[in-house]
């Protein structure tokens, strides 16, 4: 099998192409122009381009895609036929927002089970997960073969939390705490910072309106730093 390499940006985009696509598939829209999928992704045109064309010639000049075939190929790339259980870890406050939501937009990933050690909440179904104690946590992963992780345990405990989760063979875990856990290169982090993101909010938006017109703002991708330049 001949398999290629794709950028972790487009791959990043994928979900988004995805659920576009599932959305006009649903309305009855057999096609979509690359014009229309841009202002909807918000993505320009250029960078569609350049992600589908990883994927060998999906659109066809004056036509534009092929929903449902888009669709199903994405539906592939993105294993969308597999379910994917994940555990959720920490059933606090965020961890119970999560449950509720249980990511019902995507029918193929759903938490499947949660973990913590307030006996109030063990033993007891929230919205059809049961919720066992932690020290279950390693053996549960391996029985219903849980390879993602969501973690919304107080910041304390998320390395020691992490570490867990690096024993019982996750592969993914998605950092709800505001730590930076140290995991194997064999397991993929991504930090969601609820309170950060709405901080840098709120940062930019106070910040461009001081900002005068000959101004230029510049943000270093990798680091996150802001320059200006006149
Ligand atoms: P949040 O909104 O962050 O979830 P919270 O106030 O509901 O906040 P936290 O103190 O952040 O609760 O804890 C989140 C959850 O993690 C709680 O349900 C708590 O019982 C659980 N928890 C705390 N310590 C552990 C642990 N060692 N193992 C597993 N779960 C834990």
């Amino acid at each position: 099998m001949v398999e290629k390499k794709i950028p972790k940006a487009t791959a990043r985009r994928l979900p988004l192409y995805y659920r576009y696509l599932r959305f006009l598939h649903e309305a009855g829209k057999n096609r979509v122009s690359s014009a229309k999928l841009s202002e909807a992704v918000k993505v320009d045109s250029a960078t569609i381009r350049r992600d589908f064309s990883y994927f060998g010639a999906l659109g066809k000049r004056g036509y534009g895609y092929d929903v449902e075939a888009l669709m199903n190929f994405f539906s592939k790339t993105l294993n969308q036929d597999r379910l994917t259980n994940v555990a959720l870890i920490g059933v606090g406050n965020l961890g119970q927002a999560l449950l509720n939501y249980n990511f019902r937009r995507n029918n193929n990933t759903r938490i499947s089970a949660g973990f913590d050690i307030n006996e109030k909440l063990i033993g007891t179904i929230h919205q059809g997960v049961p919720i066992y104690h932690i020290d279950e946590m390693v053996e549960q992963l391996d029985l219903q073969q849980i390879d993602v992780a969501i973690l919304t345990v107080p910041s304390e405990i998320a390395q020691e939390m992490a570490n867990k989760l690096v024993e019982g063979g996750v592969k993914g875990i998605m950092n709800f705490t505001p730590i930076r856990v140290n995991v194997p290169d064999s397991v993929r982090v991504h930090n969601v910072d609820l309170t950060n993101e709405l901080q840098t909010l709120i940062y930019f938006i106070n910040y461009y309106q001081e900002l005068d017109d000959e101004e230029e703002v510049i943000i270093d991708e990798e680091t996150g730093e802001i320059f200006v330049e006149d």
